[in-house]
């Protein structure tokens, strides 16, 4: 049950210092606790005796105020110590969560859904922060405090009234255990179904135009209506053992309460208990309530932060599926990128994505990679990113294989335009200077230039300093394609990839573009995957793709020649873009 403590025993080591201030003085706070009742029951006992006097009567009223005084004190101090430490590792585990994910690579993502992972970032994080802070102070309060009023109930009362009082305290120990157990099942089902839920409102959103379109929100409703059900049935499952909790505490505090009234009375008749003896006892009992409900919350909340650690702990404890090699290679740059019978395959995959790919490239030349839709293209340039452990067969560049050579300085040469944009909720121009942190408003224009955007620029409300809209809604799809691409080029890359990343502009404005890289990145290699052949005409060297496999390769001129898929989709474009030309 505790194993939650065990698994944040860094965190607590880490706090050791506010962890000992605030649980000493959370006991001494008890400690204190203890005093006005036994004052109250002397005074009681002076009155009945007929022995006090004015003095006497005012000592005892000025001890309890300042008795008072000093609880509020130490309450403030322990409870500033112990809360605050409940956001100091929320923060330190949410922190460490988010960099976590920024280190893994697609296929994690592919796995794991961005709700699920939101909900352990929020919902699951705060439940953990919850066992640190509420989860210490019942703990303290079940345990010392409630060992302190024992103390003091047998020592300065009756030790056997004391034991008398205390035996139902056994029946709410097995209670809790078992209510536990049942909580952590139920708890971990339910934040599991929440997980669910958060995924369905994320899908649900991005994709409102296409239910609207598709006239889905019928569905859409009945569908989150169901997950919702899901979430309220499983949280109801936990509230059912949660009540139980109370009403347990409450009849074993009820017989305590019984038991110490019956016998303390027949001690008091038997000349073994004064009369403000048993009113202090009554008191202390009164005070032994909030400690056992304390440890119902502790089973509870520890059983719910556990719950939470252990899926924020599966997340944390993924390895990201490319590991950054321990002694990488440094290469002083990218002269020449070579595949040599690189066979690959998606870790989902049945089948190989590619098959047998030979292929080499030097510094300043350019690859066109075309095939129809599916046929590996993308797959082929994502290999040099190095976002899935790599096949068989050998990927290098300037020799070195391209496990050896260390992600970042790999990810540095690389500009990479993927076929799905991703632009950010932000500024044309800070979209832009992802690319190149600090880039001036020239060398950003410069960029935009070259990407054909500077036109586009004018009609934007705001030029640079328009905003994109959420993924770069406010955008056209050739827009958001040319910023994307403006965000490549700024940092002048050592190898471009342009996945597909022309198709969505037109023919003119696509030349201009290719005739802008073909002038400014003579001395760098580029890779172009394409739909249209128009894009890879200038390239050195092309290579079609089919099923993963290389079934033509040459010039475009030597393909033209041997007249096979590449030619024979040259040729109907060529038809195609007459037709429209003759339109215009
Ligand atoms: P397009 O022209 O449509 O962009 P493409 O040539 O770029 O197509 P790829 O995206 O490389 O095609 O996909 C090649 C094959 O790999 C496809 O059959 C696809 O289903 C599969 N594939 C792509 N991505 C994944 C993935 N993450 N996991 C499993 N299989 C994948
Ligand atoms: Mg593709």
């Amino acid at each position: 049950m505790f194993s939650v403590l065990k698994k944040l025993g860094w965190f607590f080591h880490r706090e050791k210092r506010r962890y000992v201030i605030g649980v000493f003085l959370l006991i001494l706070c008890g400690v204190l606790e203890l005093a006005p009742p036994r004052l109250l029951g002397s005074a009681i006992d002076d009155i009945v005796s007929g022995s006090i006097t004015w003095p006497s009567l005012t000592k005892y009223i000025l001890l309890i105020i300042g008795f008072l005084a000093s609880i509020y004190l130490v309450t403030y101090i322990w409870m500033h110590k112990l809360f605050g430490a409940s956001n100091l590792v929320e923060r330190l585990l949410r922190s460490r969560f988010m960099s976590h994910l920024l280190r893994m690579t697609p296929p994690f993502f592919e796995r794991n859904r961005t709700g699920d992972l939101m909900a352990r970032a929020t919902n699951d994080l705060r439940s953990v922060s919850q066992t640190v802070g509420f989860g210490m102070l019942t703990l303290t309060d079940s345990t010392a405090y409630l060992a302190v009023i024992f103390l003091a109930m047998s020592t300065l009362i009756s030790w056997k009234l004391t034991l008398a009082a205390i035996i139902p305290l056994p029946f709410i120990a097995l209670a809790m255990k078992i209510y536990g157990r049942i909580i952590h099942e139920r708890y971990t089902l339910a934040q599991d179904a929440f997980g669910d839920m958060n995924d369905q409102v994320l899908e649900s959103v991005a994709g409102v135009r296409v239910i609207r379109a598709y006239v889905q929100e019928r569905n859409d409703e009945q569908r989150f209506t169901d997950i919702t059900n899901d979430v309220y049935k499983k949280n109801l499952a936990v509230a059912k053992v949660d009540a139980f909790f109370e009403p347990t505490i409450r009849l074993c505090v009820g017989l305590s309460y019984a038991i110490g009234l019956t016998y303390g009375i027949y001690l008091v008749f038997h000349n073994e208990l004064t009369l403000g003896d048993l009113v202090s006892f009554n008191m202390y009992l009164g005070m032994m309530i909030w400690p056992m409900f304390a440890i119902g919350e502790l089973i509870n909340i520890m059983q719910r932060g556990g719950a939470s650690l252990d899926r924020v702990n599966e997340t944390l404890d993924v390895n990201p599926d490319v590991q950054d090699v321990a002694n990488p290679v440094v290469v002083e740059g990218p002269n020449t990128i070579e595949f040599k019978d690189v066979t690959f395959k998606y870790p989902t995959s049945t089948i190989n994505n590619l098959e047998h790919i030979d292929v080499s490239i030097r510094r300043g030349e350019t690859l066109g990679v075309v095939g129809r839709t599916g046929s590996g293209k993308s797959t082929l340039l994502k290999q040099l990113l190095h976002e899935y452990p790599t096949g068989s067969g050998d990927i290098k560049i300037s020799d070195v294989p391209i496990e050896n050579i260390s992600l970042n300085q790999l990810h540095g040469w690389i500009g990479y335009v993927p076929q799905e944009q991703i632009l950010f909720s932000k500024t044309v121009r800070q979209n832009i200077q992802f690319g190149l942190q600090d880039a001036s408003d020239e060398v950003i224009m410069d960029a935009i230039r070259t990407a054909a955007f500077d036109q586009d620029l004018g009609t934007l409300s705001d030029g640079l300093d328009t905003l994109v809209g959420e993924k770069g809604v406010a955008l056209s799809g050739g827009q958001k394609q040319r910023v994307s691409l403006a965000r490549a080029f700024i940092a002048d890359p050592d190898i471009l990839i342009l996945d597909d990343a022309l198709s969505a502009v037109d023919a003119r404005t696509e030349s201009r573009i290719i005739n802008n890289i073909r002038t400014q990145r003579s001395s760098k290699t580029t890779l172009i995957s394409t739909h249209r052949l128009s894009a890879v005409e200038h390239a050195d060297w092309i290579i079609v793709l089919e099923k993963g496999c290389i079934i033509e390769q040459g010039t475009h001129e030597t393909l033209l020649e041997s007249g096979g898929w590449y030619r024979e989709q040259y040729e109907r474009q060529q038809v195609e873009s007459g037709l429209t030309d003759e339109e215009v």
